[in-house]
């Protein structure tokens, strides 16, 4: 970027990152899109040649990343889960049976890309449910970045089939552009043979698979049984080539991760050494609390989502809003509420917390971290969030008390990355 660039200075009640910026009142220093320097407003001090942006009763935040959407299913509002995962997956249907229509699937993408930004959200790991490229054409035609994930079904002698297509659509685009990257995502164990999973891996590609989301999922892996046997029965995708791993679902793609470092999406369910397992594999884990706790994950009896003692571990833990039919928020798909929904349910740190929203979610799609953060260098966007009037002794809490939208002071544009 040129030196030419404005220099703006944004005074607010407070400035915040997740690399220990925690300035209030605080002050950020920008020329174009790149930081300068934050911190105190001493720290900064005064710069005769700056627009001044005066955000006295706002906190300022760095853009955030929101690990795992499907932006393509955006046309589905919030509505209450109807008791039975197989009526939710008839809304789905739907869905893509009306994207059948030219043009719809790229109009769902893009107004899942606008509910985004104004939800704070400026990279994304989305996920391309359609197996088609619109969503990937829709990012990269807008200002946000990120990850693609271009999302494939196949079991036992389906397989084939979907790894000719995985070939042919992957082939046909550009691996990175315009800030977005092209990823790969076979859906989860209980849909994707080995075969399709080592296809998936061999592409080379940022990989991302739903994992271990729920009871019946463990239950067809182990025993081959249960009511998603028959989902697939009903679906006709159960075939006489199908392998079930016999195990549960983390140890069923263990030696997956251990060659490859894979986003895997919910965990809400696992057993007491997988956490060992997955700090050695080096393995990303994108946990999306209010879609879990929509479809009432976890539960049987079984302990607690152990995203906490995940991130202790030393795990990259990201957050993810999954769909916006899950969600509280039908103005906005942002992981700032996902923030504040850990921080409202189980009293979680707010420091860690916008570690897992800024820089856990940066590095599980493979992005610069400082994107994410006041470092000096580029930054992704500038988000305020105003305090309502009650500042409170900590601007971090305060915000998380609350449920207002957050608004850009400098808005993102991927474009250039
Ligand atoms: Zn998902």
């Amino acid at each position: 970027m040129s030196g030419q660039a404005e220099r703006k200075l944004i005074r607010a009640a407070a400035v915040i990152d997740a690399r220990g910026i925690e300035a209030a009142p605080g002050a950020v220093l920008l020329e174009g899109r790149r930081v300068i320097a934050a911190g105190s407003p001493s720290d900064i001090g005064t710069h005769e040649e700056a627009v001044v942006i005066e955000e006295p009763s706002a906190v300022i935040l760095p853009a955030m990343v929101n690990a795992h959407c499907h932006l393509d299913l955006s046309r589905l509002e919030p509505r209450p889960f109807p008791g039975r995962f197989e009526s939710w997956l008839e809304g789905i249907a739907a869905t893509r049976a009306a994207q059948e229509r030219e043009g719809v699937l790229r109009a769902d993408c893009d107004l899942g890309i606008e509910l985004s930004l104004a939800g704070g959200v400026a990279f994304v790991g989305d996920i391309a449910g359609a197996g088609k490229l619109e969503p990937l054409e829709a990012l990269r035609s807008g200002p946000l970045g990120g990850v693609s994930f271009i999302e494939f079904f196949g079991l036992g002698t389906r397989q084939q089939d979907a790894i000719a297509r995985m070939g042919a659509l992957l082939g046909s685009v550009p691996d990175h552009d315009r800030g977005v990257g092209l990823g790969v995502s076979p859906h989860a164990p209980y849909s994707c043979g080995a075969e399709l999973y080592e296809a998936a891996m061999d592409t080379g590609l940022p990989l991302a698979t739903h994992l271990a989301e729920s009871l019946e999922e463990e239950q067809v892996l182990r025993s081959e049984d249960g009511p998603f046997r028959e989902l697939a029965d009903n679906l006709g995708a159960w075939n006489e080539g199908v392998v079930m791993p016999g195990v549960h679902p983390v140890d069923a793609l263990a030696e997956c991760m251990d060659r490859r470092s894979i986003m895997l999406v919910h965990l809400n369910y696992i057993e007491d050494d997988h956490v060992d397992l997955l700090v050695r594999s080096g393995a990303c884990v994108a946990y999306c609390p209010r879609a879990s706790d929509y479809f009432g994950h976890p539960h049987g009896g079984r302990p607690d989502h152990q995203y906490g003692r995940m991130f202790q571990a030393g795990l990259t833990v990201a957050l993810g809003t999954d769909s916006r039919t899950c969600l509280d928020t039908p103005d906005r798909i942002g992981v700032l509420d996902e923030m504040r929904h850990l921080f409202v349910r189980d009293g979680a740190d707010p420091a860690m917390l916008l570690e897992m929203a800024t820089r856990h979610g940066a590095r599980a799609l493979g992005l610069d971290e400082s994107l994410v953060t006041f470092e000096p260098g580029p930054v992704g966007g500038v988000l305020a969030v105003d305090l309502m009037g009650r500042p409170g002794p900590d601007p971090l809490q305060s915000v998380l008390a609350q449920r207002n939208a957050p608004r850009w002071i400098i808005p993102p544009d991927a474009t250039g990355l």
